[in-house]
């Protein structure tokens, strides 16, 4: 339906989550000269997984320059893969740069949001209900620890907890420790802490293909100079070499047969053939399956980390954890005085275990029985003047979630001026425009490289990847203006 300009209307928005996507809201809000929002954090400060995972070695393996703010670079990171604590510094400073925090309500979770009478009804935890008329959810996607279902864990006497819940009340140097798990997590910390701790093991369901990337330290002169000019931190973002490394990996999951994907398998391949000496570490540490089928690990040397005398890896699977350590299948029994969880997310959960419902009573935990899904990633039919920035089915990989969440704020923001000029009093996309993008999706996704023999938290219960399955491109486009021919738009009640 085509929209007609109306009387202007102020609104009211409430938005859930102050991780990096919930200070862009603040920020692209008070931009807008507008000031009636509330963002509600269940944390003590800003950062989510910043502030959560503190564990050694945490760091983000998207360059630096490419996981900052489009309008607000950092001439100031100290390497090309930025530390997790400067990262978190990072957004700390652009909360109070831009003025966001005072709108942050800390310490407070979200326990029910209901569209009710054409309005947001947004209830805590603790009872307090707030209103507004656009609903945002900042809430990121890994927040949830899995806490594997190991027989025994509870049985454990020394420490034992999740990658991101770090112990730092603990003298590491004197520990024996064992690390469950080697997605991007397990890898950072096993290298982070080798050499560091009189004993090491780190236990592997599935071995992973590990991307080698340089260990770039950025040097005062590097800082002075990226402080001067501000294009040389775009030329990192989006200059030749950003743009052909995107390529080729964009190209590579799209296609599991696309040469760009031999050729990521083979650097994979000399990554490992070259670093590894040990045949028999060698067969422990190679796949079974294609590299960047689960989400590709970036390391500059695990590798090297692996081969310290005090680090071994184990492949043989878990038999049950004991009191005082480790039993394997195959028998083996590792003593150990920590044990540390790297097992992942719930990444199905986004905005749950807050309870969504919307017109009628519709409750997005059914909308999402089978798995979460939204139009672009970004609204659901029936949960009008509602979005979700990095929600179900957006893009992923390597990939900086800033850009996809900037994308994702104008997309929904163009579609928020539809009810800031009283154009229309809601809008939702229309069931059929899900349903024929989640069609179009799910036939994609099938064709992508995380469909192509693997386990990954990348798929769903029937082995779908969940993910956007097209060119970075499209994404870029279909975010530039919402097709408003896939919209309910509402009208005013005058009219
Ligand atoms: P993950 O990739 O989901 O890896 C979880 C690991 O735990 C896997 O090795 C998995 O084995 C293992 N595991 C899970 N349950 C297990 C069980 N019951 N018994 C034995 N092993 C078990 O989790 P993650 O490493 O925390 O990474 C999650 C995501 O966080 C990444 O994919 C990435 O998006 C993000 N991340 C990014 C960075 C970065 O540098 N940007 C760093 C860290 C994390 P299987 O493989 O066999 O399932």
């Amino acid at each position: 339906m085509t929209a007609q300009p109306k009387q202007p209307q102020n609104l009211r928005y409430i938005i859930i989550g102050a991780g990096m996507a919930g200070i862009l809201a603040g920020i692209r809000l008070l931009e807008r000269g507008e000031t009636d929002f509330v963002i509600y954090e269940k944390g003590s400060t800003v950062g989510g997984t910043w502030r959560e995972n503190t564990y050694p070695g945490v760091a983000c393996d998207t360059p630096a320059h490419s996981y900052s703010y489009s309008f607000a670079f950092n001439p100031d990171w100290s390497a090309f893969y930025a530390p997790g604590p400067e990262i978190q510094d990072y957004f700390e400073r652009m909360t109070d740069k831009f003025g966001v925090r005072e709108f942050i309500r800390f310490n407070t979770e979200i326990a029910r949001c209901s569209y009710q009478d054409g309005r947001w009804r947004v209830t805590t935890q603790d009872g307090q209900v707030d209103e507004a008329d656009v609903l945002v959810a900042a809430t990121g996607v890994l927040h949830h620890p899995n806490t594997p279902d190991i027989p025994g864990l509870t049985d454990f006497t020394g420490a034992s907890f999740h990658s991101a819940r770090w112990r730092h009340d603990i003298d590491y140097s004197k520990q024996r420790v064992g690390v469950i798990g080697n997605g991007s997590t397990g890898i950072q910390i096993v290298a982070a802490m080798s050499g560091q701790v009189p004993k090491l093991v780190h236990f592997q369901r599935s071995p992973q293909w590990i991307m080698p990337c340089p260990d770039t330290k950025y040097s005062d002169e590097d800082r002075q100079a990226f402080r001067q000019d501000p294009d040389k931190i775009e030329d990192v973002r989006s200059g030749p070499e950003a743009q052909a490394r995107r390529g080729r990996f964009l190209a590579a999951i799209i296609d599991s047969n696309s040469p760009e994907l031999t050729e990521i398998q083979s650097i994979v391949e000399q990554n490992l053939n070259e670093t590894i000496k040990d045949p028999e570490l060698k067969a422990k540490l190679t796949p079974n399956y294609r590299a960047a089928c689960k989400r590709l690990v970036f390391s500059p040397n695990y590798y090297q980390k692996v081969q310290h005398p005090s680090v071994s890896v184990e492949i043989a699977g878990i038999e049950r954890v004991e009191e005082n350590g480790v039993r394997l299948k195959d028998g083996t029994f590792h003593e150990l005085d920590v044990l540390v969880l790297a097992t992942g997310f719930k990444v199905d959960a986004f905005v749950r275990p807050m309870t969504i419902t919307g017109i009628d009573g519709i409750d997005l935990n059914d909308v999402w029985a089978e798995h979460p899904k939204a139009y672009y990633a970004v609204t659901v039919p029936k949960f009008p003047n509602f979005f979700m920035l990095n929600g179900p089915t957006g893009p992923v990989g390597n990939f900086s979630l800033i850009d996809i969440a900037e994308r994702q704020w104008n997309y929904g923001d163009q579609l928020v001026d539809l009810l800031r000029n009283g154009q229309c009093k809601a809008f939702a996309p229309t069931e059929a425009a899900l349903e024929e993008y989640e069609m179009q999706r799910t036939e994609a996704a099938k064709k992508t490289v995380f469909a192509s023999g693997c386990k990954s938290w990348y798929l769903d219960a029937k082995g779908v990847p969940q993910v956007w399955p097209w060119p970075y491109e499209t994404f870029m486009e279909v975010m530039a203006k919402p097709n408003l021919d896939h919209y309910e738009l509402t009208p005013m009640a005058n009219g």
